[in-house]
């Protein structure tokens, strides 16, 4: 841990890669032989480590052009099981928020890299969002305390409640302390894993057909699930304590490749901005700058409680194997990030 100015230990947010495997539609006459595009250099052969740096090895198929970047840790596309990234890098960032300490785990990556699949995950196979929710409840019982959710998105650098009729838009402000308000953000009581997936598929249901008139926006705008945990006291009000917030970022494309215009290139215009300023505030975060630039983009505001002071974040920059030039992309900014 480093120490900060005002002399509270702050931890890094820690920068790992997740390989999803070769799907049907990647393999193509140039991959058959299904080699990825991203290893790490070997270590004792171990393929898999967190405790210390990892090197990233990128290398294009075609052109044997090839990059290397340190990251955190590096999940190979055989750890099918997201149960292992969550063990050793989701789960032990739950006790803090029952001592008052944020946490923030965020999905980052191209459209098809697999952020959902890793956020949320699938019926038989759930992701990261479930998997902590479940933790949550299960301190929860133990310790007296309640769960709450809210889930929004950010949409062209406005907020909208999912959980609300017609996905709200909410102002975001300032509070007397200086803290970040979502104000008339829902918070529903969640005491079961059935009542939290009726509340959350909801949610998802809701942010499919937000926006009128045009195309599933959900790759375009970043999906934000908060498990906010209190304390109930006598007159009812519970008090907060702490909350991980779970984020499947927007896909992070690559204008110059995908050929954008209009409507389009403004969505991307605000999801490069927004993920360029978080990068910008973890690396000040990670090496102790005095000024986080947290005002920048409404995503970086509405992390200015669970970023940096105590809280601990994950960045998981997810990969498609088959992809050269977008792994590149990804993995750049993810680096640069520390
Ligand atoms: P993104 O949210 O980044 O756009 P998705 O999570 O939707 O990407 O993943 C794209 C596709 O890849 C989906 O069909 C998903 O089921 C599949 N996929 C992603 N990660 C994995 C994985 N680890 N194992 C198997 N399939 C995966
Ligand atoms: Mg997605």
């Amino acid at each position: 841990p480093a120490k900060s100015t005002n002399s509270t230990v702050i931890s890094k947010v820690r920068v790992i890669i997740r390989l999803r495997p070769f799907l049907p539609h990647d393999i193509a006459a140039n991959n058959e032989n299904q080699i990825p595009c991203v290893s790490i250099l070997p270590k004792d052969d171990v393929l898999c480590y967190t405790d210390s740096e990892v090197s990233v090895h990128l290398k294009d198929p075609e052109t044997s052009r090839q990059e290397f970047y340190k990251l955190d840790g590096f999940y190979e596309q055989e750890d099918y099981n997201i149960a292992r990234i969550y063990e050793k890098e989701v789960k032990p960032l739950i006790p803090g928020i029952f001592n008052g300490c944020n946490a923030t785990v965020f999905a980052y990556g191209a459209t098809g890299s697999g952020k959902t699949y890793t956020m949320q995950g699938t019926d038989v196979q759930p992701g990261l969002m479930p998997l902590a929710m479940s933790t949550v409840l299960s301190m929860c019982q133990a310790t007296g305390n309640i769960a709450e959710i809210s889930y929004y998105e950010v949409y062209l650098d406005r907020c909208y409640d999912l959980l609300e009729f017609k996905a709200k838009e909410i102002a975001v402000l300032d509070d007397k302390e200086g803290h970040v308000n979502l104000r008339g953000l829902s918070r529903v009581l969640v005491t079961s894993m059935s009542e939290f997936h009726d509340v959350f598929s909801r949610g998802i249901r809701r942010r499919k057909v937000a926006h009128t008139g045009l195309n599933d926006v959900s790759s375009r705008s970043h999906g934000v699930l908060v498990l906010t945990v209190s304390k109930p006291d006598q007159r009812l009000k519970a008090r907060i304590i702490g909350k991980l917030n779970l984020i499947d970022l927007a896909g992070n494309e690559d204008n110059r490749r995908s050929g954008n215009e209009g409507i389009r290139l403004q969505e991307s215009a605000k999801i490069n901005q927004s993920l360029f300023a978080l990068s910008n505030v973890i690396y000040a975060l990670n090496n102790n700058k005095a000024w986080v630039p947290y005002r920048e983009t409404k995503l970086t505001r509405i992390l200015q409680d669970s970023l940096g002071g105590t809280s601990r974040a994950l960045m998981i920059a997810c990969l498609n194997p088959a992809d050269y030039q977008e792994a590149v992309h990804t993995v750049s900014l993810a680096a640069r990030s520390r």
